[in-house]
Protein backbone atom coordinates (compact mmCIF):
# COMPACT_ATOMS: atom_id res chain seq x y z
CA UNK A 1 0.00 0.00 0.00
CA UNK A 2 1.20 3.60 -0.58
CA UNK A 3 2.32 5.89 2.39
CA UNK A 4 -0.21 8.36 3.00
CA UNK A 5 0.37 12.26 3.07
CA UNK A 6 -2.05 15.03 4.55
CA UNK A 7 -1.31 18.75 3.39
CA UNK A 8 -2.56 21.56 5.11
CA UNK A 9 -3.20 24.24 2.51
CA UNK A 10 -4.38 24.41 -1.06
CA UNK A 11 -2.15 27.87 -1.78
CA UNK A 12 0.20 27.55 -4.08
CA UNK A 13 2.76 25.55 -1.95
CA UNK A 14 0.43 22.99 -0.56
CA UNK A 15 -0.38 22.19 -4.15
CA UNK A 16 2.84 22.03 -5.79
CA UNK A 17 3.82 19.86 -2.75
CA UNK A 18 1.10 17.62 -3.23
CA UNK A 19 1.93 16.71 -6.78
CA UNK A 20 5.76 16.00 -5.73
CA UNK A 21 4.54 14.03 -3.48
CA UNK A 22 2.17 11.66 -5.47
CA UNK A 23 4.85 11.68 -7.77
CA UNK A 24 6.93 10.46 -5.10
CA UNK A 25 4.51 7.29 -5.03
CA UNK A 26 2.16 8.80 -1.62
CA UNK A 27 -1.27 8.92 -1.29
CA UNK A 28 -2.06 12.94 -1.28
CA UNK A 29 -4.62 14.73 0.32
CA UNK A 30 -4.99 18.39 0.91
CA UNK A 31 -6.94 20.13 3.42
CA UNK A 32 -8.17 23.42 2.74
CA UNK A 33 -9.76 25.82 4.59
CA UNK A 34 -11.42 27.98 2.32
CA UNK A 35 -14.78 26.74 1.75
CA UNK A 36 -14.60 26.96 -2.69
CA UNK A 37 -11.07 27.04 -4.76
CA UNK A 38 -11.65 30.30 -6.01
CA UNK A 39 -9.86 32.76 -8.33
CA UNK A 40 -7.84 35.03 -5.57
CA UNK A 41 -5.20 37.48 -5.88
CA UNK A 42 -3.64 39.62 -8.66
CA UNK A 43 -0.06 39.10 -10.33
CA UNK A 44 2.97 36.61 -9.55
CA UNK A 45 6.36 36.24 -11.02
CA UNK A 46 7.04 32.88 -11.44
CA UNK A 47 11.01 32.98 -11.79
CA UNK A 48 13.38 30.63 -13.63
CA UNK A 49 14.00 28.87 -10.51
CA UNK A 50 10.67 27.87 -9.94
CA UNK A 51 9.96 27.26 -13.31
CA UNK A 52 13.50 24.90 -13.37
CA UNK A 53 11.74 23.52 -10.61
CA UNK A 54 8.64 22.83 -11.70
CA UNK A 55 9.99 21.57 -15.18
CA UNK A 56 11.80 18.73 -12.71
CA UNK A 57 8.10 17.60 -11.73
CA UNK A 58 6.02 17.78 -14.44
CA UNK A 59 7.93 19.62 -17.99
CA UNK A 60 4.16 19.95 -19.16
CA UNK A 61 2.93 21.76 -16.55
CA UNK A 62 5.91 24.40 -16.53
CA UNK A 63 5.74 24.42 -20.21
CA UNK A 64 1.84 25.98 -19.76
CA UNK A 65 3.25 28.17 -16.93
CA UNK A 66 5.29 30.10 -19.45
CA UNK A 67 2.61 30.24 -21.53
CA UNK A 68 -0.03 31.65 -19.40
CA UNK A 69 1.69 34.87 -18.93
CA UNK A 70 4.43 37.59 -19.92
CA UNK A 71 8.44 36.96 -20.02
CA UNK A 72 9.48 40.18 -19.22
CA UNK A 73 13.13 40.84 -21.14
CA UNK A 74 13.93 43.01 -18.85
CA UNK A 75 13.48 44.53 -15.62
CA UNK A 76 14.19 48.51 -15.01
CA UNK A 77 14.04 50.39 -11.31
CA UNK A 78 13.29 54.04 -11.91
CA UNK A 79 12.48 57.24 -10.14
CA UNK A 80 9.22 58.68 -10.06
CA UNK A 81 9.84 61.15 -13.10
CA UNK A 82 10.84 57.74 -14.70
CA UNK A 83 14.85 57.96 -15.38
CA UNK A 84 16.36 54.75 -14.99
CA UNK A 85 18.16 53.55 -11.71
CA UNK A 86 19.03 50.25 -12.70
CA UNK A 87 18.20 47.01 -15.12
CA UNK A 88 18.41 43.71 -15.63
CA UNK A 89 18.96 42.27 -19.35
CA UNK A 90 16.45 39.29 -17.92
CA UNK A 91 16.41 37.51 -21.66
CA UNK A 92 20.70 37.03 -21.16
CA UNK A 93 20.41 35.31 -17.39
CA UNK A 94 17.31 33.05 -18.47
CA UNK A 95 19.39 31.84 -21.22
CA UNK A 96 22.53 31.66 -18.49
CA UNK A 97 20.19 30.21 -16.25
CA UNK A 98 18.44 27.20 -18.35
CA UNK A 99 14.95 28.96 -18.25
CA UNK A 100 12.74 32.46 -18.63
CA UNK A 101 10.85 34.04 -15.75
CA UNK A 102 7.10 34.93 -16.15
CA UNK A 103 4.61 36.75 -15.07
CA UNK A 104 0.97 36.18 -14.67
CA UNK A 105 -2.24 35.95 -12.95
CA UNK A 106 -2.27 34.38 -9.59
CA UNK A 107 -5.25 32.59 -9.95
CA UNK A 108 -4.59 31.07 -13.46
CA UNK A 109 -0.93 29.51 -12.13
CA UNK A 110 -3.00 28.20 -9.35
CA UNK A 111 -5.48 26.82 -12.20
CA UNK A 112 -3.22 25.31 -13.73
CA UNK A 113 -1.58 23.22 -10.57
CA UNK A 114 -5.03 22.22 -9.83
CA UNK A 115 -5.36 20.89 -13.21
CA UNK A 116 -2.26 19.19 -13.11
CA UNK A 117 -3.34 17.36 -9.38
CA UNK A 118 -6.54 16.17 -11.09
CA UNK A 119 -9.81 16.00 -8.89
CA UNK A 120 -10.60 14.13 -5.95
CA UNK A 121 -7.17 15.15 -4.37
CA UNK A 122 -8.06 18.60 -2.45
CA UNK A 123 -11.03 18.75 0.04
CA UNK A 124 -12.43 22.81 0.98
CA UNK A 125 -14.02 23.83 4.31
CA UNK A 126 -11.53 21.62 5.57
CA UNK A 127 -9.45 23.87 8.17
CA UNK A 128 -6.85 22.59 10.20
CA UNK A 129 -6.80 23.24 13.96
CA UNK A 130 -3.97 20.82 15.38
CA UNK A 131 -1.43 17.61 15.14
CA UNK A 132 -0.27 14.63 17.08
CA UNK A 133 2.50 12.51 16.44
CA UNK A 134 1.63 9.08 17.09
CA UNK A 135 4.58 6.62 16.48
CA UNK A 136 4.69 5.97 12.74
CA UNK A 137 1.66 8.40 12.38
CA UNK A 138 0.37 11.64 12.72
CA UNK A 139 -3.07 12.61 13.41
CA UNK A 140 -4.84 16.16 12.42
CA UNK A 141 -7.40 17.59 13.69
CA UNK A 142 -10.04 19.52 12.01
CA UNK A 143 -11.91 22.72 13.62
CA UNK A 144 -15.02 20.66 12.94
CA UNK A 145 -13.72 17.97 15.46
CA UNK A 146 -13.29 15.08 12.94
CA UNK A 147 -9.86 13.78 12.83
CA UNK A 148 -7.57 11.98 10.16
CA UNK A 149 -4.80 10.66 9.88
CA UNK A 150 -1.78 9.75 7.61
CA UNK A 151 2.01 8.30 7.32
CA UNK A 152 3.44 12.23 6.74
CA UNK A 153 1.81 15.90 7.31
CA UNK A 154 3.02 18.81 5.69
CA UNK A 155 1.56 21.87 7.23
CA UNK A 156 1.68 24.29 3.97
CA UNK A 157 -1.03 26.64 5.70
CA UNK A 158 0.39 29.81 4.56
CA UNK A 159 1.77 33.39 6.57
CA UNK A 160 -0.21 32.68 9.64
CA UNK A 161 -0.23 29.46 9.85
CA UNK A 162 -1.67 27.29 12.59
CA UNK A 163 0.76 24.33 12.31
CA UNK A 164 3.49 26.16 12.60
CA UNK A 165 2.13 28.19 15.88
CA UNK A 166 1.44 24.45 17.61
CA UNK A 167 4.95 23.65 16.80
CA UNK A 168 7.38 26.80 17.43
CA UNK A 169 5.07 29.06 19.46
CA UNK A 170 7.08 31.87 17.99
CA UNK A 171 3.35 34.35 17.77
CA UNK A 172 2.43 36.54 15.12
CA UNK A 173 4.98 37.23 11.98
CA UNK A 174 6.88 40.43 11.95
CA UNK A 175 5.09 43.73 10.27
CA UNK A 176 8.23 45.02 8.54
CA UNK A 177 6.62 49.05 8.02
CA UNK A 178 5.30 49.21 4.64
CA UNK A 179 1.74 47.71 3.10
CA UNK A 180 1.10 46.85 0.10
CA UNK A 181 -2.43 47.65 -2.81
CA UNK A 182 -2.53 45.18 -6.05
CA UNK A 183 -4.51 45.48 -8.97
CA UNK A 184 -5.07 44.23 -12.47
CA UNK A 185 -5.86 46.61 -15.20
CA UNK A 186 -7.11 45.59 -18.36
CA UNK A 187 -7.10 46.96 -22.13
CA UNK A 188 -2.76 48.05 -21.71
CA UNK A 189 -0.32 46.82 -24.64
CA UNK A 190 3.52 47.74 -25.13
CA UNK A 191 4.43 48.39 -21.24
CA UNK A 192 7.60 47.39 -19.93
CA UNK A 193 8.49 45.33 -16.55
CA UNK A 194 9.45 48.68 -14.27
CA UNK A 195 9.83 49.19 -10.33
CA UNK A 196 9.60 52.80 -9.14
CA UNK A 197 11.12 54.26 -6.46
CA UNK A 198 10.04 57.12 -4.46
CA UNK A 199 10.05 58.84 -1.00
CA UNK A 200 8.95 55.74 0.96
CA UNK A 201 6.70 54.43 -1.74
CA UNK A 202 6.98 52.40 -4.66
CA UNK A 203 5.27 51.27 -7.49
CA UNK A 204 5.25 48.04 -9.84
CA UNK A 205 4.43 47.44 -13.19
CA UNK A 206 4.10 44.30 -14.65
CA UNK A 207 2.55 42.75 -17.48
CA UNK A 208 0.90 39.11 -17.22
CA UNK A 209 -0.40 39.01 -21.23
CA UNK A 210 -3.31 39.31 -22.96
CA UNK A 211 -3.34 42.94 -22.31
CA UNK A 212 -3.73 42.94 -18.65
CA UNK A 213 -0.95 44.28 -16.65
CA UNK A 214 -0.81 43.82 -13.03
CA UNK A 215 0.67 46.30 -10.66
CA UNK A 216 1.73 46.64 -6.90
CA UNK A 217 2.26 49.40 -4.73
CA UNK A 218 4.00 50.24 -1.44
CA UNK A 219 4.10 52.52 1.30
CA UNK A 220 5.20 53.23 4.97
CA UNK A 221 2.30 52.99 6.72
CA UNK A 222 1.30 52.00 10.45
CA UNK A 223 0.64 48.31 11.46
CA UNK A 224 -2.95 47.31 10.76
CA UNK A 225 -4.26 50.52 9.27
CA UNK A 226 -7.28 50.05 7.54
CA UNK A 227 -9.30 52.35 4.83
CA UNK A 228 -12.12 52.01 2.62
CA UNK A 229 -12.25 50.51 -0.75
CA UNK A 230 -14.13 53.67 -1.22
CA UNK A 231 -11.05 55.63 0.10
CA UNK A 232 -8.05 53.62 -1.39
CA UNK A 233 -8.17 55.19 -5.50
CA UNK A 234 -8.09 58.88 -3.59
CA UNK A 235 -5.07 57.24 -1.62
CA UNK A 236 -2.82 55.98 -4.24
CA UNK A 237 -3.68 58.97 -6.22
CA UNK A 238 -2.18 61.08 -3.96
CA UNK A 239 1.10 58.99 -3.77
CA UNK A 240 1.46 58.10 -6.96
CA UNK A 241 -0.67 60.32 -8.91
CA UNK A 242 2.08 62.43 -10.70
CA UNK A 243 4.54 59.69 -11.22
CA UNK A 244 5.66 58.95 -14.89
CA UNK A 245 3.52 57.27 -17.66
CA UNK A 246 1.85 54.49 -17.16
CA UNK A 247 1.38 54.97 -13.44
CA UNK A 248 -2.00 57.44 -13.50
CA UNK A 249 -3.20 55.62 -16.08
CA UNK A 250 -3.16 52.03 -14.62
CA UNK A 251 -4.42 53.21 -11.68
CA UNK A 252 -7.33 55.29 -13.69
CA UNK A 253 -7.85 51.65 -15.78
CA UNK A 254 -8.23 49.55 -12.46
CA UNK A 255 -11.63 48.70 -11.47
CA UNK A 256 -12.54 50.17 -8.38
CA UNK A 257 -13.05 47.55 -5.80
CA UNK A 258 -10.50 45.07 -7.25
CA UNK A 259 -7.75 46.69 -4.83
CA UNK A 260 -6.15 44.11 -2.62
CA UNK A 261 -4.54 45.85 0.63
CA UNK A 262 -2.10 43.76 2.21
CA UNK A 263 0.31 44.79 5.45
CA UNK A 264 3.76 43.11 4.65
CA UNK A 265 5.51 40.94 6.84
CA UNK A 266 8.15 37.99 7.25
CA UNK A 267 9.64 35.80 10.41
CA UNK A 268 13.06 36.07 11.01
CA UNK A 269 14.63 32.47 9.55
CA UNK A 270 13.44 29.47 12.18
CA UNK A 271 15.77 26.60 12.23
CA UNK A 272 13.55 24.32 13.02
CA UNK A 273 10.63 23.55 10.50
CA UNK A 274 9.43 19.94 11.79
CA UNK A 275 9.12 17.38 14.51
CA UNK A 276 8.75 13.50 13.22
CA UNK A 277 6.52 12.91 10.90
CA UNK A 278 5.37 16.45 10.12
CA UNK A 279 7.35 19.29 8.36
CA UNK A 280 6.47 23.21 7.48
CA UNK A 281 6.33 24.50 3.82
CA UNK A 282 6.17 27.91 1.69
CA UNK A 283 5.12 30.62 4.06
CA UNK A 284 4.09 28.41 6.92
CA UNK A 285 8.17 27.72 7.38
CA UNK A 286 9.68 30.93 6.06
CA UNK A 287 7.21 34.11 5.17
CA UNK A 288 9.36 36.61 3.75
CA UNK A 289 8.56 40.28 2.14
CA UNK A 290 7.80 39.89 -1.84
CA UNK A 291 10.88 42.23 -2.58
CA UNK A 292 12.38 39.75 -4.81
CA UNK A 293 9.17 38.17 -5.59
CA UNK A 294 10.24 35.01 -4.17
CA UNK A 295 7.41 34.01 -1.38
CA UNK A 296 6.13 31.36 -3.90
CA UNK A 297 8.95 30.60 -5.52
CA UNK A 298 10.86 29.40 -2.85
CA UNK A 299 7.60 27.46 -1.81
CA UNK A 300 7.77 25.49 -5.39
CA UNK A 301 11.44 24.70 -4.68
CA UNK A 302 10.82 23.13 -1.34
CA UNK A 303 7.59 20.93 -2.93
CA UNK A 304 10.26 19.42 -5.34
CA UNK A 305 13.15 18.98 -2.79
CA UNK A 306 10.10 17.25 -0.31
CA UNK A 307 9.64 15.15 -2.85
CA UNK A 308 12.78 14.68 -4.14
CA UNK A 309 13.60 13.72 -0.03
CA UNK A 310 10.52 11.39 0.13
CA UNK A 311 11.13 9.19 -2.73
CA UNK A 312 14.98 8.21 -1.95
CA UNK A 313 13.43 7.76 1.92
CA UNK A 314 16.66 7.33 2.88
CA UNK A 315 16.95 5.93 6.99
CA UNK A 316 12.89 6.01 6.89
CA UNK A 317 10.16 8.75 6.17
CA UNK A 318 11.42 11.04 9.57
CA UNK A 319 14.79 10.94 8.61
CA UNK A 320 13.84 11.76 5.21
CA UNK A 321 11.84 15.02 5.92
CA UNK A 322 14.88 16.25 8.22
CA UNK A 323 16.94 15.94 5.18
CA UNK A 324 14.48 17.88 3.54
CA UNK A 325 14.20 20.99 5.86
CA UNK A 326 18.45 21.00 6.18
CA UNK A 327 18.55 20.84 2.00
CA UNK A 328 15.92 24.14 2.33
CA UNK A 329 16.84 25.99 5.47
CA UNK A 330 19.92 28.20 4.53
CA UNK A 331 18.19 28.84 0.61
CA UNK A 332 15.14 30.41 2.09
CA UNK A 333 17.18 31.90 4.90
CA UNK A 334 19.42 33.92 2.61
CA UNK A 335 16.39 34.79 0.38
CA UNK A 336 14.15 35.98 3.20
CA UNK A 337 17.00 38.45 4.70
CA UNK A 338 18.11 39.27 1.49
CA UNK A 339 14.35 40.24 0.56
CA UNK A 340 14.01 42.08 3.73
CA UNK A 341 16.94 44.20 3.60
CA UNK A 342 15.72 45.37 -0.36
CA UNK A 343 12.61 46.46 0.96
CA UNK A 344 14.47 48.70 3.76
CA UNK A 345 16.47 49.95 0.88
CA UNK A 346 13.08 50.80 -1.52
CA UNK A 347 10.62 52.34 1.21
CA UNK A 348 13.46 54.70 1.92
CA UNK A 349 12.47 58.35 3.06
CA UNK A 350 15.35 60.80 3.65
CA UNK A 351 15.83 62.63 0.56
CA UNK A 352 20.08 62.19 1.31
CA UNK A 353 19.59 58.95 1.89
CA UNK A 354 17.70 58.37 -1.22
CA UNK A 355 19.83 60.64 -3.33
CA UNK A 356 22.81 58.35 -2.48
CA UNK A 357 21.21 55.36 -2.72
CA UNK A 358 20.01 56.22 -6.45
CA UNK A 359 23.90 57.78 -7.03
CA UNK A 360 25.38 54.56 -5.64
CA UNK A 361 22.60 51.79 -7.75
CA UNK A 362 23.27 54.34 -10.79
CA UNK A 363 26.92 53.84 -10.97
CA UNK A 364 27.41 49.99 -9.75
CA UNK A 365 27.91 47.89 -13.20
CA UNK A 366 25.02 46.17 -14.62
CA UNK A 367 27.10 43.22 -14.49
CA UNK A 368 27.47 42.97 -10.52
CA UNK A 369 23.84 42.99 -10.20
CA UNK A 370 22.92 40.16 -12.93
CA UNK A 371 25.25 38.04 -10.85
CA UNK A 372 23.35 38.35 -7.76
CA UNK A 373 20.24 37.80 -9.88
CA UNK A 374 21.77 35.23 -11.35
CA UNK A 375 22.31 33.26 -7.90
CA UNK A 376 18.94 33.74 -6.94
CA UNK A 377 17.55 32.33 -10.04
CA UNK A 378 19.26 28.94 -10.07
CA UNK A 379 17.62 25.48 -9.48
CA UNK A 380 19.34 22.13 -9.36
C1 LIG B 1 2.06 41.85 -2.27
C2 LIG B 1 2.63 40.49 -2.50
C3 LIG B 1 3.23 40.18 -3.72
C4 LIG B 1 3.82 38.93 -3.92
N1 LIG B 1 4.41 38.66 -5.12
C5 LIG B 1 5.04 37.48 -5.30
C6 LIG B 1 5.66 37.18 -6.55
O1 LIG B 1 5.61 37.97 -7.50
N2 LIG B 1 6.30 35.99 -6.68
C7 LIG B 1 6.36 35.07 -5.67
O2 LIG B 1 6.97 34.00 -5.84
N3 LIG B 1 5.76 35.33 -4.48
C8 LIG B 1 5.09 36.49 -4.28
N4 LIG B 1 4.47 36.74 -3.09
C9 LIG B 1 4.54 35.74 -2.01
C10 LIG B 1 3.55 34.62 -2.25
O3 LIG B 1 2.26 35.14 -2.37
C11 LIG B 1 3.59 33.62 -1.11
O4 LIG B 1 4.91 33.36 -0.73
C12 LIG B 1 2.94 32.32 -1.53
O5 LIG B 1 1.59 32.53 -1.82
C13 LIG B 1 3.09 31.29 -0.42
O6 LIG B 1 2.39 30.12 -0.80
P1 LIG B 1 1.90 29.13 0.34
O7 LIG B 1 1.18 28.04 -0.38
O8 LIG B 1 3.01 28.78 1.24
O9 LIG B 1 0.89 29.97 1.22
P2 LIG B 1 -0.51 30.63 0.81
O10 LIG B 1 -0.53 31.05 -0.59
O11 LIG B 1 -0.83 31.64 1.85
O12 LIG B 1 -1.52 29.39 0.94
C14 LIG B 1 -1.90 28.89 2.21
C15 LIG B 1 -3.24 28.19 2.03
O13 LIG B 1 -3.57 27.57 3.26
C16 LIG B 1 -4.92 27.82 3.58
N5 LIG B 1 -5.03 27.74 5.05
C17 LIG B 1 -4.63 28.64 5.96
N6 LIG B 1 -4.85 28.19 7.20
C18 LIG B 1 -5.38 26.95 7.06
C19 LIG B 1 -5.82 25.95 7.98
N7 LIG B 1 -5.74 26.14 9.30
N8 LIG B 1 -6.33 24.79 7.49
C20 LIG B 1 -6.40 24.57 6.14
N9 LIG B 1 -6.03 25.49 5.23
C21 LIG B 1 -5.50 26.66 5.68
C22 LIG B 1 -5.20 29.20 3.01
O14 LIG B 1 -6.59 29.39 2.77
C23 LIG B 1 -4.39 29.14 1.71
O15 LIG B 1 -5.14 28.60 0.64
C24 LIG B 1 3.83 37.97 -2.87
C25 LIG B 1 3.21 38.26 -1.65
C26 LIG B 1 2.62 39.50 -1.47
C27 LIG B 1 1.97 39.80 -0.14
Amino acid sequence: MNPRALLAGGGIGGLTAALALRRAGFEVRVLERAPALQAVGAGLTVQPNAVLALRTLDARLADAVVAAGHVPPALRVLDPAGRPISKVDATALYREVGAPGVALHRARLHELLLQALGSGHVETGAEVAGFELRGDRVAVRLSNGAELDADVVVGADGLRSTLRGQLLHDGPPRYAGYTSWRGVAEGLDGLDTTETWGPGCRFGVVPIGARRVYWFATANAPAGETESAVDTPARLDRLFGRWHAPIPELLAATPDGAILRTDIADRPPARVWGQGRFTLLGDAAHPMTPNLGQGACQAIEDAVVLGRCLAAREGGLEAALRRYEGLRQPRSAAVTVAARRLGALGQLENALLRGLRDTLLRAAPQSAQERQVARLWRFA
